[in-house]
């Protein structure tokens, strides 16, 4: 069932979430936000400021102590109560999240919503096993340490799979005792109030979980600077990575950048080259290719590439862009008008500097809508092979042998994922181990779950997202000793 809020459009104008109630901006401000897919208004949001960052972090503050010292089986319930309601909510979830950014429902019903409840259930099951250790030390001393949470955790996330993301860092932040202040993206908050909401129903106290919305330089500036929030959690673009972290310099506070990419995706002649290039096909336009980790530079191998080209390109002609309500598309339109700008503008670039467009490129309206684009004949120092596009663009790139793939696929100044596709298995976990990547798929792509861990190298960032390694950078160790003589 798709919920009242959604029945007609515009959408009733949002609020932040402040202490598990509505709140409008201080300064009674708000702004607008459009539907991608009809370029019309569809909702108007508060416009956080200073001071509603203020009143959010004295909520999180306030509450942190009751939560850190909630009995972890409590904290464990509440969790797991809030991934089903999460489930329970799937439709208009997925609904919101495809009015806001355009991806396709069926992606959003699949992939978007369930994974997010995931994530729910599994900081559910941490809740009560982090713990500290004792440790052998020298002399009549009992040494033991204790894992205890940060404080208030800045969670500030971008518009692509919002709801995931938001989950990602709300639930193992909750679960070893942080509260937290939420700053969602200016083109995608709506799941994120939805997530406050969710989790007071699921009997989350007030305060534990805050959502201001605003612009990045404005709600997101003043979130990094407060003084009173332990740590930042980005997820978001590389510039804005290298401002936050200068930001938070300030006040030493703990900073985690999940930023953007660059991946390769290596196919090899000894592979399942049809299995291959259809993958790769998902692999670089999945979510429109705005996805951190799309395959966006396509690496095969000389004697393959006539005949992955085109089987890639006979895939990208399928993934024709459509109304992303309907259950049948496959590609939406991009989240707003200026994002289709720039992905216009490095489709123009790539030409200009001699790449081969083989399919797609044109773009139409209403809405934000691009053709999947193919370009062939890409040289490593073209544009559109080093910089990301966050958009439906695919760079082909030939070599020879697998030293030339690992030059390549290491030519960038990104390492946020990469792909490798052979039936050698000593190529495979050879080239694995030689690839700068915080995750390295072997004939597969774009896999993620909530037990293994994600993040980046180089400038893709650092800190890792999921499994245990979250949870040890949302706490910190406390060293105790105990005179035993
Ligand atoms: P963005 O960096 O423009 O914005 C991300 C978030 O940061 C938004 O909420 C924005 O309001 C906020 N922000 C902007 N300026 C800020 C500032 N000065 N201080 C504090 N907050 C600020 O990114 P985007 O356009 O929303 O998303 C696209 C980027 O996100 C891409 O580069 C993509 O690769 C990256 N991304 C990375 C991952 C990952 O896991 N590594 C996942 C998804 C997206």
């Amino acid at each position: 069932m798709v919920e009242r809020s959604i029945q007609s459009l515009p959408l009733s104008a949002r609020r932040h979430w402040i202490s598990n109630q509505e709140a409008d901006s201080r300064a009674g401000e708000t702004f607008e936000k459009k539907n991608p897919a009809t370029g019309e208004l569809l909702v108007t949001h508060a416009r956080g400021r200073r001071e509603d960052v203020e009143a959010a972090v004295a909520s999180a503050r306030a509450a942190f102590p009751g939560w850190a010292k909630t009995d972890p089986n409590e904290r464990a319930r509440v969790l797991w109560k809030a991934g089903e309601l999460i489930m329970a909510r799937l439709e208009e979830l997925a609904h919101l999240e495809v009015l806001d950014t355009g991806k396709p429902i069926t992606n959003a019903k699949t992939i978007d919503v369930p994974r997010a409840a995931d994530t729910f259930f599994y900081y559910s099951g941490w809740a009560t096993k982090l713990h500290g250790e004792t440790i052998p030390v020298r002399g009549p001393f009992l040494n033991y340490t204790l894992r205890e949470p940060l404080g208030v955790i800045g969670a500030i996330i971008p518009w692509n799979f919002p709801l995931l993301l938001a989950a990602r860092k709300v639930a193992p932040a909750l679960a070893v005792g942080n509260t937290v202040v939420l700053k969602p993206p200016e083109e995608s908050s709506l799941t994120s109030l939805e997530l406050g909401r969710i989790l007071a129903e699921a009997g989350l106290p007030p305060g534990v979980l805050n959502v201001v919305t605003g612009h990045g330089e404005e709600a997101g500036a003043a979130l990094v600077q407060h003084p009173d929030v332990a740590k930042i959690s980005f997820t978001g673009g590389t510039e804005t990575g290298r401002v936050i972290m200068r930001s938070a310099a300030d006040t030493l506070k703990k900073v985690s950048l999940e930023l953007g990419g660059k991946s390769p995706n290596i196919i090899f002649a000894d592979a399942d080259v049809t299995a291959a290039a259809r993958a790769a096909v998902l692999a670089a336009f999945y979510n429109q290719g705005e996805i951190c980790t799309a395959g966006s530079r396509l690496l095969v191998e000389r004697k393959i590439h006539d005949q992955v080209l085109e089987v890639v390109s006979q895939g990208a002609s399928k993934m024709q862009p459509g109304d992303p309500l309907d259950p049948g598309t496959q590609m939406g339109p991009l989240v707003s008008e200026a994002h289709l700008g720039r992905v216009l503008s490095y489709i123009e670039r790539g030409q200009a500097e001699g790449a081969r467009r083989e399919i797609g490129g044109s773009s139409r309206g209403p809405g934000y809508y691009v053709e999947p684009t193919v370009f062939s004949g890409v040289r490593e120092d073209m544009t559109i092979a080093r910089e990301e596009i966050f958009g439906p663009v695919l760079a082909v790139i030939p070599f020879d042998d697998v030293d030339e793939a690992a030059r390549i696929a290491d030519a960038t100044e990104f390492g946020l994922a990469a792909g490798i596709w052979t039936r050698d298995v000593s190529k495979a976990h050879g080239l694995a181990s030689r690839v700068r990547a915080g995750t390295v798929w072997i004939n597969t792509f774009n896999r993620f779950d909530a037990a293994s861990p994600y993040g980046g190298v180089k400038q893709s960032g650092f800190g890792r997202e999921n499994g245990r390694a979250v949870l040890e950078e949302l706490t910190q160790l406390k060293s105790v000793w105990v005179a035993l003589a």
